[in-house]
Formats: C-alpha cells, structure tokens, sequence
C-alpha cells in the first residue's frame, strides 16, 4: 500500500497541502479528485518523487521513500502532455526506461512489445511521436510507463486533451488495462464522471486538503459537506 501521512506542502509563504493523510490499497484505482488548484497535481508528485514535502511522510508497501528520488522509487508517472522524446521511435520511446537501467536489448524488445500490445500499437513501433495522433500519442506514454511494471501508476489527467468519444474509448481501456496488470493507480482529474466510473475510490480535495474518502457510491449518495456535493453537482 502507500501512505502519505501529515504531508504538507509550501511553497514560500503559500501553502499549498495543510497535512494530507491517505492510505491506498494494493491494486487500488484510487482516483484524485478535485478542482484546479486544490493540490492534487502536488500529492501525485509528491507520491513520483518530483516534488519535496515541507513536513509529513510518504511510504510505498512500507517502506519510507519521504526523501526518495524519482529514480529509487518504484513509481511510473504519465504527464498530461505525454513528455515523449520526438527523435526517438515508439518502440525506443516505450523502451527507455529499461534501457536507463541496463535491460539487455533481446529483454527489452520483448517487454516493448507486450507493453504496445496491450495497449494496441504494436503496429506503430517504427513511428515517431510526430507521425502519431494524439490519442496514439497517449498510448505510447501509457505502454512506457507499465513496460517496467512499476509497483506504483500514476497518472495526471491523462485523458485531459483527448476529444469527447476518444477520452470515453481510453477510458475504458485504461480500467481494463488497470485491472488485468492489477497494479495500484493514482489518478488525478478534476472530471467528477471520469472519478465516478474508474474509482474504487475517490479522494475528493478542495483548497490543499482532502475533505473525504469513499467509494463513488458513497460520495455520491452522502457527499460529506455543501462544498463536495457542490462540486460533484448532487444537491446536499
Ligand atoms: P490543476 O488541476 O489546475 O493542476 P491541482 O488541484 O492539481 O490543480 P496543484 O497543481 O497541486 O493543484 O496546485 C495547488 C496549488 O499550489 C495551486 O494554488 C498552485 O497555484 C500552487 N502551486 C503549485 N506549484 C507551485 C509553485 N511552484 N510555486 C507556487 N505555488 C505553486
């Protein structure tokens, strides 16, 4: 599981976390939910290790990683912009980070592989980000964040710049592709309908703190205060 305990955040004089606690699940789709600017980007960073913490502790299936960097942290991150190398294949894309720690090249391909095919594009590993469409784009960033079957995914409005019908198509895949890898996901949106149909469950944080837990049926039916219920549009 992993834990963020009295996590706080500053930046100056703001802060922006005023003591986040969180425990989630081993093979949890655990979704952050909130509106912009109430510091959910900030938890996923502090949780992929880009990000420092003024006070509190961050724990990955027990072990403390609170001043961990990216690379000792077991952690694979896809960006809303998909931050892929241009000059680099999608076949070299995806395979990056097994060749960061020295995978020898005949493991590698076979990882590349699975991983594009799983999420169908295996027939564009000759290609180059520029070739590809945005939502094949995306692809490419999820097929290189699970190619190392990282213990922990997370993912940051990954769906944000899709049109309507692809982000519905991607999102179910990316439940599936969540479920059958079964690995533990932190997803953060600001989309209440995205939470609702991908969440086992959902940490909803207004203003740099969570203001409940639950599962989407719950939040739903009992939202903890005005301003949650406000914010998922059910009255209170
Ligand atoms: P969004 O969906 O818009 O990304 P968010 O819920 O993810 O919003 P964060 O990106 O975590 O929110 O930001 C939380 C708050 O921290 C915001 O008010 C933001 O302006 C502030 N913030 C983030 N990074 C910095 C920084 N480097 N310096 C100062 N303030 C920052």
């Amino acid at each position: 599981s992993v834990r963020l305990q009295g996590v706080v955040k500053k930046h100056g004089e703001t802060t922006v976390l005023h003591g986040v606690d969180l425990e989630i699940r081993a093979g949890e789709f655990f979704v952050l939910l909130g509106p912009s600017g109430s510091g959910k980007t900030t938890t996923l960073r502090i949780l992929a290790g880009l990000e420092t913490v003024s006070a509190g502790t961050v724990s990955i299936d027990g072990q403390d990683v609170t001043g961990a960097e990216p690379g000792e942290r077991d952690v694979a991150m896809v960006f809303q912009s998909y931050a892929l190398y241009p000059h680099m294949t999608v076949a070299e894309n995806i395979g990056f980070p097994l060749r960061m720690v020295g995978t020898p090249r005949d493991t590698i391909a076979k990882a590349v592989e699975d991983a594009a095919g799983r999420v169908s594009i295996g027939h564009l590993l000759a290609r180059r980000p520029g070739q590809l469409s945005g939502g094949q784009q995306q692809r490419v960033a999820l097929a290189r964040a699970i190619v190392r079957q990282p213990k922990l995914f997370l993912l940051d409005e990954p769906l944000s710049n899709l049109d309507a019908k692809l982000r519905l198509e991607t999102r179910l895949e990316l439940k599936q592709l969540q479920r059958t890898l079964g690995v533990t996901t932190v997803y953060v949106t600001h989309d209440q309908e995205e939470a609702m149909t991908l969440a086992d469950r959902v940490a909803v944080f207004m203003d740099g703190r969570i203001v409940q837990i639950a599962t989407p049926r719950e939040i739903f039916s009992k939202p903890r205060q005005v301003s949650v219920a406000g914010f998922i549009g059910t009255p209170p």
